[in-house]
């Protein structure tokens, strides 16, 4: 008799966690809360999914922070070529953009949705939708099954848990899989918001500079030490050199600050203070920029600050600048002297400012923290605490920066796991 599968959630690791059991000839059923599967997927990358990444697997696993080395193993299971390849099965076609990042070509995250769902019902798996897991059943450290909220017991021989994190709520994912892995046992390390826009002290100025873009700085974020020296915050994935962020109503976000913020906020959560150094001019040296605002204010005396200044920073910076150096904006530049041109230098080459926080874990992209991977299998997403009970995807202890790498980690959770509970 084939086994009976219930996989709780149809986003990108339950749909192939449900897939690949099916086509392994398991008796799947798959348990989604919401109307339909995949909401997740369908805001993926600015709603074109970027599925994953082409980066070196070295350079792939880095962008996990500590946790890439659980998914060595996995990877090199199912990986990228894998996920690709099967994705073609069912029809898409994708491309390498910048950066790496992989999309479908028809640039549509719906043809992925879709592919995965066909993938998941043309090997005879059931999907249940509008149906909510309240429990998993356990009995002697054995899973039995899952209840639902309507009070139905329904029984199992593996239970594979996919209900993701707890951002993005109106996607279906509301963080219930933390709670029932909790209820049975499993250790929930604390969530926090990744990939998350960041609050400052000095949030008029921000308001000020709202939909200012800079597309060629670099931010450094630091931390006060006593005395109030700075030393440089350690950030759990790797920083571009250079990038684009951008200011808001209430502080800063765009991909360089995104990438940052976990690090921020594991920071902040442990009562530092941390400050973000923002260097506009990321190209020249500070005796290039002391050097060539010299020689830009010799040349155009008689101009004043504010016209020259947006030569160098976007319109509504010019002013903040000035502002900040003491100097009203409006001031011929004949008239500044050598000591406010040099405060002006140093600003353009750090730009500082106080990171109070972040915006909610709703407003993550993804949730940070999760089922400890200590008590998980790396390599069948098996619970090491029960047996035939698997977690996979955003419920797990794993959070990646933005390039495609937390579906690549959902797809080849969901599909171990998958396979592992059918055999
Ligand atoms: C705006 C946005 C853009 C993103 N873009 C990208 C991107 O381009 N590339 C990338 O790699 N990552 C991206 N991510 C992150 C990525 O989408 C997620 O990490 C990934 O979808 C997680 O997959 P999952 O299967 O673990 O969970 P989810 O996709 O969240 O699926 C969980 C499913 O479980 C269901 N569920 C929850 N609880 C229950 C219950 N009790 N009973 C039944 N069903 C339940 C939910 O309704 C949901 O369908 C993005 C995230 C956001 C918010």
């Amino acid at each position: 008799m084939s086994k009976r599968v219930i996989v709780v959630g149809a986003g990108a690791a339950g749909l192939m966690a449900a897939g690949r059991a099916a086509e392994l000839g398991a008796d799947v059923l798959l348990i989604e809360k919401m109307r339909e599967a995949g909401k997740k997927i369908l805001v993926s990358g600015k709603e074109r999914c970027n599925l994953s990444n082409a980066a070196p697997i070295e350079k792939f696993l880095a962008h996990y922070g500590r946790q890439g080395q659980f998914l060595r193993n996995a990877y090199y299971r199912f990986f990228r070529d894998e996920l690709l390849a099967l994705l073609a099965r069912y029809g898409v076609e994708t491309q390498v953009e910048r950066g790496g990042r992989i999309f479908p070509t028809s640039g549509e995250a719906a043809e992925v949705r879709n592919a995965l769902v066909r993938y998941v019902t043309q090997h005879g798996a059931e999907i249940r939708y509008l149906t909510e897991v309240h429990r998993i059943w356990v009995e002697g450290g054995v899973v039995k099954g899952v209840l639902l909220w309507s009070g139905e017991q329904l029984p199992a021989d593996a239970v594979i848990v996919t209900t993701g994190g707890a951002s993005w709520q109106a996607t279906g994912s509301t963080g219930d899989g933390y709670r029932m892995a909790q209820d049975v046992g499993h250790t929930v390390v604390p969530l926090r918001p990744a990939l998350v826009p960041l609050t400052v002290e000095n949030r008029a100025q921000a308001k000020e500079l709202q939909g200012v873009s800079l597309r060629n700085s670099r931010c450094t974020f630091y931390v006060k030490k006593s005395k109030g020296k700075l030393k440089e915050l350690r950030l759990p994935y790797p920083m571009p050199p250079t990038g684009e962020m951008l200011f808001t109503h209430f502080g800063v976000s765009g991909p360089m600050i995104l990438t940052a913020s976990l690090g921020v906020v594991d920071a902040l959560r442990a009562g530092k203070e941390v400050i973000l150094s923002i260097d506009l001019k990321p190209g020249m040296t500070d005796d290039q920029v002391q050097a060539r605002l010299q020689r830009e204010f010799e040349r155009y005396s008689q101009r004043h600050l504010r016209r020259l200044l947006k030569g160098w920073v976007p319109t509504g910076l010019a002013d903040v600048l000035a502002r900040l150096s003491d100097i009203d904006a409006s001031r011929p530049i004949h008239t500044i002297r050598a000591e406010e041109r040099a405060h002006i230098a140093r600003l353009l080459k750090d730009f500082r400012w106080q990171i109070t926080g972040s915006l909610p874990l709703e407003s993550g992209m993804v949730t940070a923290g999760g089922v400890a991977l200590k008590e998980i299998d790396p390599i069948t997403f098996a619970s090491r605490n029960i047996e035939g009970l698997y977690f996979a995807g955003e419920v797990l202890d794993l959070a990646a920066d933005t390039g495609g790498f937390n579906l690549q980690a959902a797809f080849s959770g969901g599909y171990l796991a998958g396979q592992d509970a059918a055999s």
